[in-house]
């Protein structure tokens, strides 16, 4: 048994909000109450401390199989539990991608072995191929969590029509990564800064918004739940926040490093600050920050991208890799930039990296609950963190190293264990 003492419980999915203790016993939480007494059970102080349900984080990339160099399924888990994650799920775009029931077996027994709960979706076409779509029953059936090609934009609208009518038929739905390549230049770098001071072709705006905007409006004919990765411009917010207006089954989720950073990251730091979508503007990173206010994006998520250093540390900073490792670092995140700035409260923060996430899989996790699961999150919100590159992942390339940050996870709690402890 395990006795979490005076922390401040928070759910967000009741509202409770109060210093309580709560009982764990065999992976649930059997107990929360302002004084639990339990003779013999091993105790946690969490005076002064968040406890909070384990968070969730429905967009993380691990590599394995193909590319365990850069990060595998052990040490992305290793990487959650330190960010104070208790669930994730991986994108499928590994090599070879998850696109196959054999593939899929292969991922989630290795999963399987994690301490943290490892889910991950399926491709939406066959190999990235943008042409056939996989067989989603079977997917399913075998375990993926949903689909997307996530990387990959979808160019062909009778492609995502299909898929949506597809997932519809399957009561689930498809993530969309929505940058069309017809209408963008070099990845990983905003328009502005990419012309102003690399002097090439950037990633623009209207390739994201204008591709999302034909999406939506196909989940809003098909009647049917697409969720949209990653959006990072003004403009996608009105988009959803339209299509939302129209009655059409959207949600959105946006990274940390859209709401707290912009292109200017990029000078200072290098290719660590290249990712797809690229940071933007300020106007943009306001606009998602009032799209997280006023409820139209749901769902934090980090995109952790890990890549090898040699990769990234290529001369030319257009060939070096997009993305950025980013467990360890989300939390601490949305305490600074969203929480600390005034942007929400620490109550609405969690609901975007706990239930709301959880919901939207309908995932067993995200609340803290009597009989509920024992997934939880000790954290001291206030603390001051300088982020360095002691990293549980086996990736280093975060644009945060260097950065004094809000908040330390001091437990993370899966299954009723203790699975990182600080
Ligand atoms: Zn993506």
């Amino acid at each position: 048994m395990l006795l979490i003492k005076n922390g401040r419980v928070m759910d967000p999915k009741t509202g409770l909000d109060q210093v309580c203790d709560v009982l764990v016993q065999d992976g649930k939480i059997i107990k929360i109450a302002p004084e639990v007494k339990e003779e013999g059970a091993e105790t946690i102080d969490a005076s002064g401390l968040v406890v909070a349900p384990g968070l969730v984080d429905i967009h993380v990339h691990f590599r394995e199989p193909g590319q365990t160099h850069k990060e595998d399924i052990h040490t992305g888990s290793l990487a959650a539990a330190a960010g104070g994650f208790t669930t994730v799920v991986m994108m499928a775009n590994t090599s070879p991608t998850i696109s196959d029931v054999e593939t899929l077996k292969e991922v989630l027994d290795s999963a399987a072995k994690e301490k943290i709960n490892v889910k991950t979706v399926a491709t939406i076409t066959k190999n990235f191929n943008g042409q056939d779509l996989t067989d989603f029953k079977a997917l399913l059936a075998a375990g993926a969590v949903g689909f997307s090609d996530d990387g990959i934009p979808l160019e062909s609208s009778k492609v995502v029509k299909e898929a949506m009518e597809e997932a519809k038929k399957l009561n689930t739905f498809i993530s969309l990564h929505e940058e069309d390549p017809g209408l963008n230049g070099i990845l990983g770098f905003n328009e502005n800064i990419a012309k102003e001071h690399f002097h090439i072709c950037g990633a623009t705006g209207v390739a994201e918004y204008a591709m999302m905007a034909r999406d939506v409006m196909i989940a809003y004919a098909t009647k049917a739940h697409v969720h949209i990765q990653h959006l990072s411009k003004e403009e996608s917010v009105k988009v959803v926040e339209f299509a939302q207006g129209l009655g059409a089954q959207v949600t959105a989720e946006v990274a940390p490093q859209h709401f707290s950073k912009t292109e200017a990251l990029l000078l200072t730091q290098g290719s660590n600050a290249k990712m797809n979508p690229p940071l933007r503007l300020e106007s943009d990173r306001r606009a998602v920050i009032e799209g997280l206010k006023s409820g139209v994006i749901t769902v934090i998520a980090t995109d952790h991208a890990p890549h090898h250093a040699d990769e990234k540390n290529v001369e030319d900073i257009t060939k070096a890799p997009s993305g950025m490792t980013g467990l360890e670092t989300s939390l601490s995140l949305g305490l600074t930039y969203l929480v600390e700035a005034g942007e929400l409260s620490l109550m609405e923060l969690l609901g975007k990296m706990t239930y709301n996430p959880a919901k939207l899989y309908n995932f067993e996790a995200g609340y803290l609950a009597e009989n509920g699961p024992a997934d939880i999150t000790i954290f001291d919100a206030k603390a001051d963190r300088l982020v360095d590159s002691h990293f549980a992942s086996k990736a280093t390339n975060s644009p945060f190293i260097g950065e004094a940050l809000k908040g330390q996870v001091k437990y993370t709690i899966c299954k009723g264990q203790i699975v990182y402890q600080n």
